[in-house]
């Protein structure tokens, strides 16, 4: 259909709504939207969109009313990737539409949850394939979502479903048939998803450190030590001295945000101007062409890193890792043990499906949900 809404021009290496690739069942094309709009919209009307407002980021859900949630968190990715596609000519929507689906496939509890959930797959049903959160962000949108007459899942674009699915093991791939190529034939995505990727990477590891820092657990004598907290917050003490702290960690964050994204920018667009990619298709042969300068780059892995070993490993944030692991771990070992204590939507009746099915239903869950969860079946009063 024409795309008389669209007002922007998109550049020739761009992903082109008009241009998709399709869904996996056809659809009349919008009348109003591109593909790509319909796709984010969807996504925005999904359950398992709501529910990421109460799974954790770093902090448990109740642990404090300013903290990220997972659904902060994808609306300030989405917000970031948005900037980054608008100055590359690139596809706003579809990179929007990314951005806030890459999470969808997040268990409660953060990593601690996922890693948790494969660790039970892993053992208790070797056959069933274990877990791995982006692989079910994809299977959130191809499958487990239950709102069309016609279909399961969403029936996203090829595009949209792409940029979803950010890693996968080799045997999962083989399976994936589309999306799955590009792991096995080791090509790229587009650069709306390569984009949506490291505006991942920019929102967590400054609003991590936002957290961090709010919930005492790292301070900013600890950020000293790196360097690119420390120049500019250096920078916004010697302009405003005598500014509250709080101010200064927030404009210390600001201009970390926008070093980032200006660096981004230009980097990207000059290794785009070497490659000279005339079409989405040379994007995917190219390599990866939205990156960092190395200068950059380093930078930014040395803040991951201070992340890692300050506040993931924080002994406070290690106490909540071990609960919510203990509660995974005690559901699913229940569900799998007595699968007549499931709802009975989630029984199967083989026991490889079985275990999928709970691992399902506990990567769906919220954080509060899967402490209720718990309670229900294990406390008597
Ligand atoms: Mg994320």
């Amino acid at each position: 259909m024409e795309t008389v809404l669209q007002m922007k021009e998109l550049a020739s290496y761009a992903s082109d709504p008009s241009q998709s690739r399709g869904r996996t069942y056809s659809e009349p094309p919008p009348e109003n939207r591109t593909e790509f709009q319909r796709d984010r919209d969807r996504i925005v009307h999904s359950g398992a969109f709501r529910r990421l407002e109460y799974k954790t980021q770093v902090f448990v859900n109740h642990e404090g009313d300013l903290f990220r949630t997972r659904l902060t968190h994808s609306l300030e990715v989405a917000q970031i990737a948005r900037t980054l596609a608008r100055s590359l000519g690139l596809s706003e929507d579809l990179t929007e539409a990314i951005s806030l689906a890459h999470d969808l496939g997040h268990t409660p509890f953060g990593h601690a949850g996922q890693d948790e959930l494969n660790a039970c797959m892993r053992e208790l049903a070797p056959e069933a394939g274990g877990f791995e959160h982006n692989l079910q962000s994809l299977r959130v949108v191809d499958e487990l979502e239950e709102r069309y007459a016609d279909f399961n899942g969403l029936n996203l674009c090829f595009e949209t479903r792409e940029g979803i699915l950010k890693h996968c093991s080799v045997a999962h791939a083989r399976q994936l048939g589309d999306v799955g190529e590009r792991f096995l034939s080791r090509t790229q995505p587009s650069l709306e998803a390569q984009l949506a990727n490291l505006a991942d990477e920019i929102a967590y590891n400054n609003h991590d450190i936002d957290d961090g820092l709010r919930s005492g657990l790292i301070t900013l004598e600890q950020l000293k030590d790196v360097s690119i907290f420390e120049r500019h917050h250096a920078e916004v003490l010697s302009r405003y001295p005598g500014l509250a702290q709080r101010r200064a960690v927030a404009e210390t964050i600001r201009r970390m945000i926008n070093t980032l994204i200006v660096d981004l920018t230009h980097t990207s667009l000059a290794r785009i101007r070497d490659a000279a990619p005339a079409s989405v298709d040379d994007v995917r042969r190219s390599p990866p062409l939205a990156g960092f300068s190395d200068e950059i780059r380093r930078e930014a892995d040395a803040l991951k890193k201070f992340l890692f070993d300050n506040l993931y490993r924080h002994y406070q944030v290690l106490r909540m890792t071990a609960k919510a692991r203990r509660i995974v771990r005690e559901l699913f070992a229940a569900f799998l043990d007595d699968p007549r204590l499931l709802p009975p939507d989630y029984r199967r009746p083989a026991f490889n499906e079985q275990a999928r099915a709970i691992s399902d239903y506990i990567a769906g869950m919220t954080d509060r949900y899967a402490i209720r969860e718990h309670k229900r079946l294990f406390d008597m009063g």
